[in-house]
Formats: structure tokens, sequence, C-alpha cells
């Protein structure tokens, strides 16, 4: 670990926005100013670095900020980050600056590119996990997973009052990219009967099966939260396929999108993303360089960017049997 001292840091904003991003941007801006460093915010994700818009912050720029869902610092994907000219450029724009330190707050493809930077330019970078969809091994949680969740969690509910007055069989869409968490947490917390994620195979004749018997001791109300992941294809196919097995049903089909990634960060996520933002900055201070943090039972945990990259977290059959036993 280098013990080479950072003096400048900037932060940035990448991949899909997530609620909690600005409380993040905040913590960090105001523990790097209580150390007595600079900190600059780089706006657009990458892009920002390779186009030079950069700008410093002061404690007033993240001023009202912190209830607020996207990213002050907005966010982007950048193409050229992925070509070696793109990233010279980039660190051009930082040695210019002074810049020798960046948190970088995103998911695994923008902790990818700040492994790949910080590996040819030797700027230290701390990753913040801050995606929707709870797909990074390392931490209980990232930023944004439970506005998300609880986002899909009002929308259920409300869909179940219809579901409820019509006898109906709704098959719900939630987001999560290659990841079942946010179907797991809402679909338990909504009492769905069936829960489809990638994690777990879909057995198409097991979940007619189970629909059947229900409807047999008068279950006429299903709902099922499909992951937009789910290998089978997402709500709409399966929506399909029920619709030719199942003729007898009224089957309704609704994608919750992008509904899911906007709004105010709930409390959990606004308390995570201080707690990140501020060890983040700690780390960098300490000499740290290239880990993510994360929490993991309530303290913060540090996990090297390859090994976030690389690995997902695991979601336990316990939780599979639960919905089963509780879904009866
Ligand atoms: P997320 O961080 O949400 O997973 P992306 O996978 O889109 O989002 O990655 C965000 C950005 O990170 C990309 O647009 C690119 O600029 C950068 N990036 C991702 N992978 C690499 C890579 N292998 N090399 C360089 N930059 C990368």
């Amino acid at each position: 670990m280098s013990a080479k001292k950072v003096n400048k840091i900037g932060v940035l904003t990448s991949g899909g926005d997530a609620p909690g991003m600005n409380a993040a941007i905040r913590a960090v801006v105001r523990t790097s100013i209580h150390h007595g460093l600079e900190v600059f915010g780089i706006m657009r994700g990458y892009n920002g670095m390779v186009d030079d818009d950069i700008f410093q912050m002061d404690s007033r720029s993240v001023a009202n900020i912190i209830q607020r869902g996207g990213t002050i610092l907005k966010t982007a994907r950048s193409k050229e980050f992925f070509e070696p000219e793109g990233r010279k450029k980039a660190y051009e724009n930082l040695k210019k600056r002074g810049i020798d330190g960046l948190v970088i707050i995103g998911g695994d493809g923008s902790f990818r590119g700040a492994q790949k930077f910080s590996n040819e330019f030797d700027i230290p970078c701390i990753g913040l996990p801050g995606t929707i969809d709870k797909d990074i091994a390392g931490s209980d949680f990232t930023i944004g997973f439970d506005t998300a969740v609880n986002t899909a969690i009002d929308a259920i509910d409300k869909i179940r009052d219809t579901m409820d007055a019509h006898d109906r069989l709704f098959l719900v869409e939630v987001m999560g990219r290659d990841a079942g968490y946010i179907a797991l947490h809402s679909g338990i917390a909504t009492g769905a009967e069936n829960i489809l994620i990638p994690e777990s195979r879909t057995d198409i004749e097991a979940l007619i099966y189970n629909l059947t018997e229900k409807e047999k001791r008068k279950k006429l109300v299903n709902l099922v939260v499909v992951a937009e992941g789910d290998e089978f294809g997402g709500a709409n196919e399966l929506g399909k396929v029920l619709k030719e097995r199942l003729p007898q049903a009224d089957i309704r089909v609704c994608i919750l999108g992008h509904i899911q990634r906007g709004g105010s960060p709930s409390g959990l996520d606004r308390l995570i993303a201080s707690h990140m933002g501020y060890h983040a900055v700690e780390a960098l201070v300490a000499g740290r360089r290239n880990e993510m943090i994360g929490i993991v039972n309530n303290a913060v945990h540090y996990t090297p960017l390859d090994k976030a990259i690389k690995e997902k977290q695991n979601i336990g059959e316990e939780w599979m049997k639960i919905v089963k036993i509780l879904a009866s």
C-alpha cells in the first residue's frame, strides 16, 4: 500500500444513476475539506475527465442536495475512456490541476475503468458502489438499492389493490440487470406468490402447476414479481406463455421501468452514502488505493476493485424457501 500523500481529490458519478449519489458526493466534498484537501467535481462520469469538464467544489456546492435523487455531477457512459488515448487525455486534465486521488461512485463497469486508469497512471482510486441493482460483492448495501426497492414496493402495493378488486394474475417486472435482488426484496415485502430471478432457474411447468393449484384453492389473486434479467425473458415473455397455458386467467403485465431509479433517496441510502463517502476520503488520506468501500455488518469493509468487479453477491437458498412458505 502506497503512503503517498493525497492533496487534491476528484469525485465523479459514472454509469447508471442511483438515488443517494448526491449524499455520497456531499460526504466526499465535506470530508475532503475537513482534511484541508482541495476537492474537484468531475462532470458526466469519465467524460468530464476526458473533456476537461472539472470544477473546484466547496462546502456550499453540496448544500441542500442530500435529499435529491439523481446526481448533481450528472452521469454518463464514456466511449473515449475505453481507449488508451481517452484515458491519457483524462490523465493530462487531472495532472494540470494536481488532482492526485479519485473517488468513483458507480457500478462494476466504472470500477473496471478506475482499475485500468489507476494501473496506467498511478492515481489512487477509491470506488463507492452506486447502483440500484446490488450486483457488486463486498457490501451488504449499494447506494440506491434501498430506495429502488421501496419505490417498487410502493408501486406493487398499488397494483395489488386493483389486482384484488378484479381477481387478477399480475406479472410485475422490476429492474436489476443480471441480478435478482430488487425482485427478491420487493417480492418478499409485497407478499408475492412467486418471484422469478436470474440466480435460480425458472421452471415454467412448476410455476403453472403452482398457479393452477392456487386457483383450485380459490386463491384467485396472484402476484408474480419478475426480475428483468430472469432467463425466461422478462414479464412480457412470461405473459405470452401464461396466456396460452392458462386461458381462463385474467393476466396483466406491468413493467415498472425507470421510476425505480428516481426519487428522493431513502433514509438508509442517505446514511450509507454518507458513511461510504466519508470513508472514501479517509481511505485516500490513509494511503489506500484501488479498493471499494462497502459496509458489511454495519462496519466499513474494503474490497480490492478487481475482486468487486469479478464477484457477485450470492442469493441464499433460504430466501427462496421463505418465499415459497410465506406465499402458500
Ligand atoms: P456501471 O458503472 O453502472 O456498471 P458501465 O458498465 O456503463 O456502468 O461503465 C461506466 C463507464 O466506465 C463506461 O462508460 C466507461 O467509460 C468506463 N468503463 C467500463 N469498463 C471499462 C473498461 N474495461 N475500460 C475502461 N473504461 C471502462
